[in-house]
């Protein structure tokens, strides 16, 4: 009996030290760069966290969320990728009208981002590129509670880092937080924009906001421990003081480019130091040299 008691107990404080059971759904791409959707589910309905990018993809993720047969109570898009919110007229075709959470900078942003992805997106995957915008109804800067469903979630602005603009989602009781591509698990980060300083400021902001963290949900990868920000902060630093260094050594530098040999050495270093994280199906090279462009502006403006 008294071991009965005391299994009873423990289970009890796992339960409260994890945050209230809820259930939480993924819906992932492989075509589009392994991009999550994140289905938050309660007894009258759905939260959606972001809303893929491919027709097929939007299709898939509309006749899952149909499957729960529950009213489709909010979307929040965490940032202005097209991986995260192309897909969301084909959600609005299927379900009508709902409301769309976003927040000021990731809602002007959309169209920018749109434009750029129709420039080379029909040429990669013809008919599945979907060209329409959705408009934004809800944006916000600095926090906003959402209540949809029974849920209540605090969604904060966490201001230009991978993307023009990031919202992060917590929902206190069961301790989940959604991150979108501020937090990038398992997989290379994407510097590519230039803004790697502003992406280890969201990192250090995650740890002093959100102590309390069960399981992040991003928006690309498995769900993972607040712990991993600290890996994060630790690629950053690491991919950013690779650039620096070669781009320090005048040899490497021609008309404020840097030669093949060292963007070579550069994908190299990173690779040989980070051998096992993923790549968004893309050629890793082709990554690196990506977020290499993007450090180097970077760098380059930092200068005094
Ligand atoms: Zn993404």
């Amino acid at each position: 009996m008294s071991v009965r008691i005391t299994l009873l107990a423990l289970v009890l404080l796992f339960c409260a030290s994890a945050g209230a059971q809820v259930p939480i759904h993924r819906f992932t791409s492989n075509a589009a760069w392994n991009v999550n959707s994140w289905v938050l589910e309660s007894d009258s309905g759905l939260v959606l966290i972001d809303g893929q990018m491919l027709r097929g993809d939007a299709t898939r993720l509309a006749g899952f969320l149909a499957s729960f047969e529950k009213p489709l109570a909010a979307v929040v898009i965490t940032h202005p990728h097209p991986d995260h919110f192309m897909g969301l007229s084909v959600l609005r075709d299927r379900f009508g009208k709902f409301p769309i959470y976003a927040t000021e900078q990731t809602a002007a942003g959309l169209l920018a981002a749109r434009d750029m992805y129709m420039s080379w997106a029909p040429a990669s995957y013809g008919d599945e590129v979907i060209s329409e915008l959705v408009e934004i109804d809800n944006t916000f800067t600095g926090e906003l509670t959402i209540e949809a469903a029974g849920f209540t979630l605090n969604a904060y602005d966490f201001g230009m880092g991978e993307g023009a603009g990031h919202a992060v989602v917590y929902h206190s009781e069961s301790k989940s937080l959604f991150t979108g591509d501020v937090v990038m698990a398992h997989s290379h980060h994407y510097v590519g924009e230039g803004r790697s300083a502003l992406m280890i400021k969201q990192l250090q902001r995650l740890k002093s906001d959100f102590p309390h963290t069960n399981l992040i949900y991003a928006g690309h990868g498995d769900p993972v421990r607040l712990t991993m920000v600290d890996d994060h902060i630790a690629y950053i630093t690491f991919v950013r003081e690779q650039a620096a260094k070669l781009l320090s050594d005048p040899t490497n530098v021609v008309d404020d480019a840097l030669t093949p040999e060292a963007q070579q050495a550069f994908a190299a270093n990173v690779i040989a130091r980070y051998p096992s994280l993923a790549d968004y199906g893309l050629p890793t090279t082709m990554l690196m040299g990506m977020n290499l462009g993007g450090l180097v502006k970077e760098l380059a403006a930092e200068k005094p």
